[in-house]
This record gives C-alpha cells, structure tokens and sequence, in this order.
C-alpha cells in the first residue's frame, strides 16, 4: 500500500466558485488567476474544471505554454508581462496578453521586431509600490504606446493592497486611479478577489479573483461559507499509528505537549514536508472519522499527533481531514498564523493528488 495521504481537488466547487465570481460582477468579464500551479490545484484541473472561462491569468511563461499546451483558446494574461525581449516575441506567436510596468518593458515594445502585435496591460502604481508606472504618467505612456506598432490594445491595470482590510479599503487607491485615467477611455482591470466580493465600484470591464476560485477567503473577519464559497480541496491522510499515554507522558519533538490525564493519541502521514504548516499549534482542528478532534503536540517532517480520546472507536487507518470541506484551510491558515493562500500553495509534490468530478 501507498503511504495514506492525498489531496483531492473539488472540479465542481471550482466551477461554482468561478459562476459566484462571474454573478459578483455580471457585467465584467471574469480572468481566472492561475499563477502558483492555480494555488496548488493543479493548472490542468483549472482548466477541466473552467472550459467556458472569459480568460486566464497567470506569472511565468512555462505555465503561460502549458495552458495552450492543453488546449487552453481563450486570452491568457501575464500578470508581471515578461522578463526577456525573446518572450515579448513568444507573447506575439502565442497570443498572450501581457501586462507592461516600466520603462525597460516598453523599450522591448518598441524595438523588438514581433510576428503580430500584443495586447497590453499597462500597470499603474496607485499605492501598492510594488510593480507598475505612476498613475499619474498614464496618459503620457497611452499616446507613446499608441504610437507603437507592435500594441494591438492597452488595458488599463491597478492592484490593491488593502481590498482585504474593511478599516482601509480601496477608496484611496482607486481615487489616485480614477483621477489619473477617467478621460482615457479605455478598459480597466482593479479588483482581486476581495474587491470583487466588497468594492462592485472596482469591477470595470475585468475582475481577477485568484484565492476566491479556490474556496478561501481573503478576509480575515468572514469566513469563506459565509461568503458562499466552497473548498476546492481537500488534504486527508490516514491514522497509521496508536500511542497510549498515561498523565504526564509527552507527545513528539521538545516534548511540547504533556498529557494531563491518560490518553489515546493518533499518529497521521502528514508533516510539515507535505505541506501542513509547522507552525500549528495543540488545539488547531481536524476531522477524525468526520468528527472535530485536534492536533496535538509539534508537527514533525512526516507526521503530525491527533487526540483520538474522544472517540474510542478511532484507531489505525481512520480517516484524518487536515483541510477540506469540514475544516476550512482558513481555520487551520488562521491556527497557524498565516492565510489559506501560503498553505495551498505550499501542498508538495509528493503529495498524491486526485480530482474528483
Ligand atoms: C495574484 C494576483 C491576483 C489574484 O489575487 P487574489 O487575492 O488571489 O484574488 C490578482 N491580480 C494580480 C496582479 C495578482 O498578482
């Protein structure tokens, strides 16, 4: 037998996650971002899951070629453009949209000899000082890039850095947008997931929800239920070993967790090496024989310890959801200090993973 761990990825709750982005804004069309190996879920089950996607969005150009590489048709956009004067002419041979965020990316635009011309995202900085020109220059750069004949289209793109926060919101970042490009006229992209799910003013003529898609939320005050998402994975393993304690006796690495009474605990082929996070502490939740139960003690490489006290009847080979459907990656993320984002991701390679239709 196989060492009992897996990841099952929910094909349906990533459909309806996507139709809840598409009734969010139903006059927008709607980039699903699949950047990361589409947050851990797999690119190709991103694409099962989404035929009838508007578009795709993603960061590097090996994944970029692995959506037309599956037959992906539809307008596929990189989210940081590209990093070579060579890739601007894999954009042109490809079709793909890239976004362009400073001087060295139009200078390629403009002097690098193309198959057919590109359409561009020109990247705005309105306050997130990460990637992107000054607001303000937008409407110099527009008549240059109009100029230019290898830019088919520009669309116009900002991102938030507080969408996720209610106290500070987009308010202040899309004034600094609209004030710089309300004249020119031309389509717009502002709103992640979590100004898609708060902010109907950011939708524009295109949204790019990514954390949504996969049924977490971004916000740390909702819950994705709450917000009519549905988990689109699952990481579960298997009980594989049954330690009982008598009061005192400690459980794992530094000997952290000491029972106060005996006790029965389960050791489950799940470990930080897996991608369960280290960090979370005695207490996090899991589903055990699909009852709550807790973790208990360090989380080693391997494996990690879960009380079965409470259950008589669990034992080797029950069944342990680490996250999924019952305990939201949320819940564990929040355990942890950290967001669903960092954990999904995170999910390794030696993790088998199954797609369930
Ligand atoms: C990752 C990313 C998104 C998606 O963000 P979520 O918070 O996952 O919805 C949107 N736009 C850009 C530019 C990104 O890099």
């Amino acid at each position: 037998m196989t060492r009992p761990i897996r990841a099952v990825i929910h094909t349906a709750a990533l459909a309806a996650n996507y139709a809840h982005a598409k009734a969010c804004a139903p006059s927008s069309k709607v980039f699903a971002v699949i950047k990361a190996n589409a947050y851990g879920h797999g690119i190709a089950n991103m694409v099962a899951a989404l035929p009838n996607a508007d578009a795709f969005a993603t960061l590097e150009m090996p994944s970029a070629l692995a959506l037309r590489e599956l037959g992906v048709k539809q307008p596929i956009l990189l989210l940081e453009g590209v990093f070579s004067a060579a890739e601007l002419q894999l954009c042109a041979h490809h079709e793909f949209w890239l976004s362009v965020h400073d001087e060295r990316g139009i200078h390629w635009l403009e002097s690098t000899v193309l198959s057919r011309p590109v359409h561009i995202f020109l990247k705005l900085n309105t306050g997130m000082n990460r990637l992107g020109f000054p607001a303000e220059a937008a409407s110099v750069l527009v008549e240059r890039l109009k100029q230019c004949i290898n830019v088919a289209s520009i669309t116009l793109m900002a991102h938030f850095a507080t969408a996720d926060d209610p106290e500070q919101g987009v308010a202040a970042q899309c004034a600094r947008f609209d004030a710089a490009c309300a004249d020119l006229n031309l389509p717009v992209t502002l709103a992640n997931s979590a100004a898609l799910l708060a902010y109907p003013e950011t939708h524009r003529q295109w949204v790019r929800p990514g954390i949504s898609l996969y049924g977490s939320s971004p916000f740390s005050n909702k819950s994705a239920a709450e917000l009519g998402l549905q988990a689109a994975m699952t990481l579960s393993a298997e009980v594989i070993g049954v330690q009982e304690l008598k009061a005192g006796d400690t459980v794992g690495y530094g000997a952290g967790f000491v029972a106060a009474r005996p006790m029965r605990v389960g050791i489950v082929a799940c470990g930080y090496a897996d991608g369960y996070p280290r960090h979370a502490p005695t207490g996090t939740p899991v589903l055990l024989n699909g009852v709550r139960s807790r973790l208990i003690g360090r989380v080693s490489m391997d494996m990690l310890a879960v009380d079965l006290s409470d259950q008589p009847e669990a034992g080797l080979g029950s069944e342990v959801e680490l996250w999924g459907k019952n305990v939201s990656i949320d819940e564990v993320a929040s355990a942890a200090g950290t967001i669903g984002y960092e954990l999904m991701c995170a999910v390794a390679a030696r993790v088998p993973v199954f797609v369930e239709f």
